[in-house]
């Protein structure tokens, strides 16, 4: 068996002391595996589930050529014999109506058209629309200028949307409102979806109180497994609360086998920085592996990603993916969405699309050290020019969790680069996403 370590010593700039962020990206994503199990589930219930087999169109969208406007449906024809005939106007006589999901099924004769609806079955003998704007009516007849439409304009062809056997939806897609519409429009009631992906987490620290406690002196209210929680639940991953454990190896050795044994990752806050890692690192080294437990990133740079098992020892019991975050607050945000979500989606039988990133002149000087990737917290305006500018939030200590809410992006710094001139510019990744 490949070992998480002897797979991730192998990864080019591999220092398990400071691994670069796009190495730490690499060794994560090549160990999300993943989940396999399908169920079927009823088409509203699939909206954020991941689709698990390719939506193959049983039938043409739209199933009939229709117009695409409200006017007089003809044969095109029509157009070429008022220009033999020397003549600059089309003149036809109105044979019926077609409305939407009231056909018209006679014939139509050359010099004949048929009143017809946007969304109206085409007459079988019909190909071109001309919109009743341009038409003049006087009792059953029309006329209009032989150059006011081209023969085939306003039709909407059968299978435009989706054609009969193509893909409609790939699998690996998020399902969105779309997504839910377009199955709906192939008469498609039930989705096949993985199966949720289970990740259970809990905080580690003598200090942490739960809410409905009292705060002792000294203490704090743990906030990182409501953040996780709620991160979790956005992606629509199944969350499992495991509580607060103690600084005991005995305690978080129990804790984290028990997760392992019910979920597919295990994430946890806390005890991993400078003093707590050797220890947190030796328990781990009993009943699983390490790949990594400090990251050139700021912030985040102490976060462990392994691998433990249900069992006393690697290879026995049920094996989870592991992360140890760190335990300030923002830091197991910003690790949780650089390092973790990718591998988390992957796992989920998602295919992970790119965050957008954009262009943004940084408004101040920003403090950046070489050898490190940061993310600071910004908050991002477009100017009347749509030029993007970014300002950092005040504090970008990683314990001030507010400087997140004041936010809408991170500032993202690579590797190599140090300080930022104000009007420089930067990348920055929105938090929101329209759809
Ligand atoms: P640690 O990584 O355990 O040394 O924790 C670093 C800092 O984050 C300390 O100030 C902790 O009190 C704080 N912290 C750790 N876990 C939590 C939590 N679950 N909620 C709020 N703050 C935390
Ligand atoms: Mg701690």
């Amino acid at each position: 068996m490949t070992t998480l370590n002897e797979f991730s010593s192998c990864v080019a700039q591999y220092d398990p002391h400071a691994l670069p962020v796009t190495a730490a990206q690499a060794i994560v994503r090549e160990w999300a595996t993943p989940v396999t199990a399908v169920e079927r589930v009823p088409l509203h219930d699939a909206l954020d589930r991941v689709l698990a087999e390719d939506i193959i169109s049983p039938g043409d969208v739209p199933a009939h050529d229709n117009s695409a406007m409200d006017g007089y449906a003809f044969r095109g024809t029509a157009l070429a014999a008022a220009a033999a005939s020397d003549s600059s106007t089309v003149e036809l006589t109105v044979a019926g109506k077609a409305l939407a999901g009231h056909p018209f099924s006679g014939a139509v004769a050359v010099n004949q058209c048929v009143r017809v609806m946007t969304g109206a079955s085409m007459p079988a003998d019909c190909d071109t629309v001309v919109p009743q704007e341009l038409v003049t009516r006087t009792g059953d007849t029309i006329r209009f200028a032989a150059d006011a439409v081209r023969g085939g304009a306003n039709r909407r062809l059968a299978g435009e949307d989706l054609a009969r056997g193509s893909a409609a939806l790939l699998a690996g897609r998020i399902m969105r409102a779309s997504d839910l519409g377009l199955i709906a429009s192939l008469g498609i009631a039930e989705v096949p979806v993985r199966r949720r992906l289970r990740v259970a987490f809990f905080s580690t620290g003598d200090e942490l109180r739960s809410l409905g406690e009292p705060l002792d002196p000294g203490c704090v209210y743990d906030s990182n497994r409501h953040t996780l929680f709620a991160m979790l639940r956005r992606l629509n991953i199944d969350p499992l609360d495991l509580g607060v454990v103690r600084d005991q190896p005995a305690a978080l050795e129990a804790a984290l086998r028990s997760a392992a044994a019910s979920a597919d990752v295990v994430l946890t806050s806390g005890g991993v920085s400078v003093g707590e890692a050797d220890f947190t690192k030796q328990l781990l080294q009993t009943f699983g592996d390490v790949a990594f437990w400090s990251l050139a990133m700021r912030p985040g740079r102490p976060l462990a990603f392994g691998r433990v098992w249900s069992g006393e020892r690697p290879g026995v019991g049920r094996p989870a993916l592991f992360f140890g975050l760190p335990g300030n607050p923002v830091a197991v945000m910003v690790t949780f969405y650089q390092i973790v979500r990718e591998a988390l989606l992957k796992m989920a039988g998602a295919t992970p699309r790119p965050v957008p990133v954009l262009q943004a002149a940084s408004r101040e000087v920003i403090r950046k050290r070489a050898g490190r990737t940061e993310f600071q917290r910004g908050v991002a305006e477009r100017d009347a020019h749509g030029q993007w500018h970014v300002t950092p939030t005040g504090s970008q200590s990683s314990g001030v969790l507010s400087s997140m809410s004041e936010a809408n992006c991170f500032i993202v710094l690579d590797h190599a680069r140090s300080d930022i001139t104000a009007g420089e510019s930067v990348d920055i990744m929105l938090f929101d996403g329209l759809i």
